[in-house]
C-alpha cells in the first residue's frame, strides 16, 4: 500500500500557520520582506518568481520583483544586491537562477548577506549547515526534510541514496539525512552499477533532471521514494524523473510530480524569510 506525500496539502497547511505567525508579527510592528531580483526572461524562472510572489501574498509576507534586462552588467547587480543588503526594511532577498552568461553565479552569491541569504547558498551559510548550526537551509532539502517528518518516517539508521549531487538538493540533503542519523550514499552522472546502489536505499532521493529515468527495477520494496525532478514533456506538463506509476507500486511512500516537492520549496523559502525577519538568522557582514 502506497501512500502518497503530497506536498500540495502539507504547503497549504504550513502556510495557514506562518499567515498566523505574520500577522502577529505585522501587530507589533514587523512586516517579513522578501526581495527577488530576476535577470533576463527565462520562462521557467518567470513562472517560479510568479509562484514566489503568490505564496508571499498569502501568507502575509510583502514582496517585490526587481527585473533586469538579460544585458543587465554583473557590477549593476552586484550594486543592486548592495542596495537591499542596507536597507533595513528587506529581511530576505533571493537572486534567480540560473543568471546570464555574463555573470559568475558564485560571485553573486557571495554578494547577498549572510542574514538575508533566505536561499541558504551562501558559503557562510553552508558551512552552518554542514557543521549542523542553525542557519538558512536551501529551500528544497528543507522541504524534502519537512515532508518525511510530516509522516513521521524514521530516518536514523536508515540507508539514504541520493541521486544527484549538485549545490542546491543533492549535496545539502545528504547532509540533512546525516544529521538525522541517516546512512548517505551519494550517486552522480559517473557512477557504476546506478541501479545496484539504488535498490539498497531505505529512502531514495531523485534529482537528476531527467524524465522517467527511475524506475521500479530501481526501488526496493516498501522505499521511500522522494521526486525531486522538473521536467517539462513536449505537451507543456510537467513531470519528474520518476516513473510514478511503476514506481508507486514498490514504494511505501512516493512524491509526485507536480504537487511533491515543488510546493514544498516555495513554502520554505516563506519560512526562512519569517526567519530573517525575526533575526534568527543573525550574521555580521
Ligand atoms: P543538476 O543538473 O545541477 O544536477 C543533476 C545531478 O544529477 C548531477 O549531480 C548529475 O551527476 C546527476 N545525474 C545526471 N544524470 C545521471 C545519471 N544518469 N545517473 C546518476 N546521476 C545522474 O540539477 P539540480 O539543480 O540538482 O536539479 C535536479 C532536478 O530537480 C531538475 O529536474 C530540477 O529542475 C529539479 N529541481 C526541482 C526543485 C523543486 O523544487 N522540486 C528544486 C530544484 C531542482
Amino acid at each position: 500500500m502506497t501512500t502518497l506525500l503530497n506536498g500540495k496539502e502539507l504547503s497549504e497547511e504550513l502556510k495557514q500557520k506562518m499567515k498566523i505567525e505574520v500577522d502577529e508579527l505585522k501587530e507589533k510592528g514587523l512586516t517579513p520582506h522578501l526581495t527577488v531580483i530576476l535577470v533576463g526572461d527565462n520562462p521557467a524562472s518567470k513562472s517560479y518568481v510568479r509562484g514566489k510572489e503568490k505564496a508571499c501574498a498569502v501568507t502575509g509576507i510583502s514582496s517585490n520583483l526587481i527585473e533586469l534586462p538579460d544585458d543587465t552588467t554583473e557590477e549593476e547587480l552586484l550594486s543592486i544586491i548592495e542596495e537591499q543588503n542596507n536597507d533595513d526594511s528587506v529581511h530576505g532577498i533571493l537572486v534567480q537562477l540560473p543568471l546570464p552568461d555574463q555573470m559568475d553565479e558564485q560571485k553573486i552569491i557571495h554578494a547577498i548577506s549572510p542574514a538575508k541569504d533566505v536561499d541558504g547558498f551562501h558559503p557562510i551559510n553552508v558551512g552552518k549547515m554542514m557543521t549542523g548550526e542553525d542557519t538558512f537551509i536551501p529551500c528544497t532539502p528543507y522541504g524534502i526534510l519537512t515532508m518525511l517528518q510530516s509522516k513521521d518516517i524514521s530516518l536514523e539508521g536508515k540507508h539514504a541514496v541520493i541521486i544527484g549531487r549538485s549545490n542546491i538538493v543533492g549535496k545539502p540533503i545528504g547532509l540533512l539525512l546525516l544529521q538525522e542519523n541517516a546512512t548517505v550514499t551519494y550517486t552522480h552522472s559517473r557512477t557504476k552499477n546506478l541501479q545496484e546502489i539504488t535498490k539498497q536505499a531505505d529512502i531514495l532521493i531523485v534529482a537528476m533532471g531527467r524524465a522517467h529515468a527511475i524506475n521500479a527495477d530501481y526501488i526496493k520494496k516498501d522505499a521511500v521514494v522522494i521526486d525531486v525532478g522538473i521536467n517539462r514533456k513536449d505537451d507543456g506538463k510537467l513531470t519528474g524523473d520518476v516513473d510514478f506509476e511503476s514506481a508507486k507500486e514498490k514504494a511505501s511512500f512516493i512524491t509526485p510530480v507536480p504537487r511533491g516537492v515543488g510546493p514544498m520549496t516555495i513554502t520554505m523559502l516563506l519560512k526562512n524569510t519569517i526567519k530573517a525577519a525575526k533575526g534568527l538568522n543573525h550574521v555580521e557582514r
